[in-house]
């Protein structure tokens, strides 16, 4: 899908303050994330016809580059408020990225979750440093009791993606693919929420206009692209998926990146199971990598021909925290087909 509603000018009225935080962040964050490699994909290049890079962010700290957005939101609070601790309700890699950034700086951090999560997901965010609340049996109901602690004791909510502090640490990427290769033409990164899109694109957009940003998504549950094509944010019904790092809403009262999508990205791609299994199985096989799904859309973008090139790109790799069974399954699948169906069928 071509994006109707694309701006390219909004890089220069309306989003210039937007740029300036992610220039803040770039120097808040030194000392606190790290600059991660970029690396050429011969296989991936030769079937292009461009030179394709990878950008290796699941070598961040806690495995993904929800650290850069969690990090830089945490220090933009005042002294005061990080005193009362910091609050947020995911289990995914946002949910990592808090209770380790948090630690890093001395400070409470709650991760509220529902009594559904499973045991080693909720050891893992103990093991980071945080206090870990169990209430209820949905996402919703931990949301809940994240925001009383919210209204009742001051603490600071840590939003996953919506919020211009957490964007602009995303962002910080961006600028990262840029100085790495200044002739970047595209960039294809993995859109769930878009705080990751929105902010690569506004740091790629202000140093190279020309450049393209796409922005990838899974068939199943794509709630950025549907609101892109109802021209609001809409809820979708979330189904199991290789790419569960992608899975979950925009948010219907959403305050910023619907609107940073809708004006910079270029281009939404959607992918079967099948499709991201076989980007998975490449960075494994090529590169040696344990990426989850969510991050190998880009490769998997490129190797189902469903992003054309004109020029040298650069796949963002966001996470590489994949449950080993699922990864062992895709991995060792003859085919794509029965590789993604069998894994579908397991978590489900
Ligand atoms: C969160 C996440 C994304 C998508 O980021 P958004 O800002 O929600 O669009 C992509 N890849 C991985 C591994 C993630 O954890």
């Amino acid at each position: 899908m071509a994006n109707p509603a694309f701006q390219p000018d909004r890089i220069n009225h309306g989003f210039g303050p937007l740029v300036s935080h992610v220039l803040d962040a770039r120097l808040r964050l030194a000392g606190h994330i790290r600059h991660t490699p970029l690396v050429p994909c011969p296989g991936l290049s030769a079937l292009a016809g461009h030179t394709v890079a990878l950008k290796l962010d699941l070598m961040q700290e806690t495995g993904s580059f929800k650290l850069r957005g969690a990090t830089n939101r945490i220090l933009t609070l005042p002294p005061q408020r990080r005193a009362r601790g910091v609050v947020t309700a995911s289990t995914g890699n946002h949910g990592r990225a808090v209770a380790h950034a948090a630690a890093r700086l001395g400070l409470r951090a709650v991760v509220c979750l529902s009594a559904l999560v499973p045991a080693n997901k909720v050891e893992a965010v103990r093991a980071l440093g945080a206090e870990v609340r169990i209430v209820g049996r949905s996402q919703d109901d931990a949301t809940v009791e994240a925001q009383r602690l919210v209204r009742e004791e001051g603490m600071a909510w840590i939003a996953p993606f919506d919020d211009p502090a957490v964007v602009a640490g995303q962002g910080t990427l961006g600028f990262e693919v840029v100085e790495d290769l200044p002739e970047v033409a595209t960039v294809l990164v993995p859109l769930s929420g878009g705080g990751l899109a929105g902010g690569v694109a506004l740091a790629v957009k202000t140093v190279r206009p020309k450049a393209r940003v796409v922005g990838i998504s899974m068939e199943r549950g794509a709630a950025m692209h549907a609101s892109l094509m109802a021209g609001r944010p809409v809820d979708v019904e979330e189904r199991p998926t290789l790419a569960d790092s992608l899975g979950g809403g925009i948010g219907l009262a959403n305050r910023c990146t619907f609107d940073l999508c809708r004006d910079l990205l270029d281009d939404v791609v959607l992918l079967t199971e099948a499709e991201i299994a076989a980007g998975m199985r490449h960075l494994h096989h090529c590169h040696g990598l344990t990426a989850e799904g969510a991050a190998a859309v880009g490769p998997a973008a490129l190797l189902a021909g469903k992003v054309r090139l004109d020029g040298p790109a650069v796949c963002l790799v966001t996470g590489g925290n994949v449950d080993r069974e699922t990864f062992r399954r895709v991995i060792e699948a003859a085919d794509a087909e029965s590789a993604a169906a069998t894994a579908l069928h397991e978590a489900a």
